[in-house]
């Protein structure tokens, strides 16, 4: 594909009357849209990665090729995130969809990074993290969980949650161990489990509440479980696991010898109880990996900044994981990634503040337009019933929403290994800036509202 535009792209400068003939031809092949910059300039809207990589054939200069990709990740399609912020351009619609928020991060941590920057730490870092921002990461961790961790033996810096949790599943799991997971889950969890081997247990958390089914955990843990993996605040639903649910995990997990690993990233995004870190469970330490980032609390989700908490014995594999996936983590962004995480207390604060403010404005807009909304307590995210306005199921709701109304959420059946148990549920993010909350609910109220 990269030939393809490049060549094009040479004839365009001589030829700039090709230009609508060539403008047709990608976006009918690649789904491309090229623009016209000034004098022989031209640049290609959609990236490599915004390409749908689901067409059976790809066109490369003159030939067509069949997709390849290794068994593991057949099944998997390009992600719903990727796909839905794509519709969200092509279409003009305001992006609900993909949780990123469309505000900046905050300025003490931006200007850390351009004077990290200017000040030469521009190299390789340490494989498993500066040892400022590990001990960052451990001094944090003792403040909100009461833990003492070592920053040199128990924590290991990786690039965003995501690879922290490749690394965990690619370091820890054997292939045919068996892991438990809870539907719906974030769409990696089920990927990289694939890549590791892991034999996948699901459970599913039905609305209302999404609480733990605790008897079908019971029958579903057993000697042969390796992990369970759980997500408090929970995406895409909102809910936070219970002190409760939490302990009878706990004491399965002993029982059964079951390691845990806990995506806590929205952990400061709890906005109706307290987050439990699974970690600070008596006893639960030392079989339990903790995977956490900077991207929700600081609002950079593109810097990409994650860490892995755990035991030593547990760390091992992490690390090693990580050590050939990607080594190391940006040095820079780690620079300030250390200043972000020592920020005052008053920047959690605020953070709730303005999060609460957002949550309601979205909130009571879906339910003045009609949806069932389902209780929320932490993440940026809603999750609603979506079968008051009469499409047969999530995909066919938000393709409606987009192409009709100018809103997009994300359907949620791909959350889960039974798609059917999601089709009446659909996602919305409130990470955005009050007025593009206003409009979108607006766009809803207008079109959406049943009369
Ligand atoms: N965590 C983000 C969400 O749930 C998306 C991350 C991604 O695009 N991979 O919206």
């Amino acid at each position: 594909m990269q030939i393809q535009c490049t060549w094009a792209y040479r004839e365009l400068r001589f030829r700039p009357t090709l230009f609508p003939t060539f403008s047709k031809h990608l976006q009918t092949s690649i789904g491309c849209v090229p623009t016209r910059g000034g004098r022989g300039t031209y640049s290609f809207v959609a990236t490599m990665s915004s390409v749908s990589t689901q067409n059976e054939v790809v066109s490369t200069q003159n030939t067509r090729r069949p997709l390849q990709i290794a068994k593991r990740l057949e099944k998997f399609k390009t992600t719903i995130f990727t796909q839905m912020s794509n519709l969200a351009v092509k279409h003009g619609a305001i992006n609900l969809g993909q949780g990123f928020p469309n505000f900046d991060g905050p300025e003490f941590v931006k200007e850390a990074a351009i004077q990290a920057i200017r000040d030469g730490k521009n190299q390789y870092a340490r494989g498993y993290g500066i040892p400022d921002f590990n001990s960052a990461i451990a001094e944090r961790f003792k403040k909100d969980t009461g833990l003492v961790v070592d920053p040199e033996k128990e924590i290991t810096v990786t690039s965003g949650c995501t690879e922290a949790i490749a690394a965990t599943m690619l370091g820890l799991i054997n292939p045919g161990d068996e892991v438990i997971l809870f539907a719906p889950f974030y769409d990696s969890y089920e990927a990289t489990l694939s890549m590791a081997g892991a034999k996948i247990k699901g459970i599913t958390l039905r609305p209302p509440d999404f609480a733990v089914p605790i008897e079908e955990l019971k029958s579903t843990i057993s000697k042969n479980t390796r992990a369970i993996l759980i997500n408090t605040p929970h995406n895409p639903t909102g809910k936070m696991f219970t002190r409760e649910e939490l302990n009878t995990i706990a004491s399965l997990c002993i029982e059964n010898d079951v390691l845990v690993f806990t995506d806590e990233v929205y952990e400061k995004l709890a906005f109706e109880m307290d987050h439990i870190s699974f970690a600070s469970l008596p006893g639960m330490y030392e079989r339990t990996v903790t995977l956490n980032s900077l991207g929700k609390t600081f609002s950079l989700t593109g810097w990409k900044i994650g860490w892995a908490i755990a035991p030593p014995h547990l760390t091992w594999g992490v690390r090693q994981a990580h050590a050939f996936l990607t080594f190391a983590t940006s040095t820079p962004m780690q620079w300030a990634a250390a200043t972000a995480l020592r920020a005052p207390e008053s920047y959690y604060v605020e953070l709730k503040r303005d999060y609460m403010a957002k949550k309601a404005i979205l909130v009571d807009g879906l339910k003045a337009v009609g949806f069932k909304v389902f209780p929320s307590s932490g993440t940026y995210f809603v999750v609603v019933d979506h079968t008051p306005f009469g499409l047969p199921d999530d995909i066919a709701f938000c393709e409606y929403l987009i192409k009709e109304v100018g809103v997009v959420a994300i359907p949620t059946s791909v959350f889960y290994l039974n798609p059917e148990d999601g089709k009446n549920l659909v996602r919305f993010t409130f990470c955005k800036d009050e007025e593009t909350l206003r409009a979108a609910v607006e766009r809803m109220k207008q079109k959406l509202l049943r009369n």
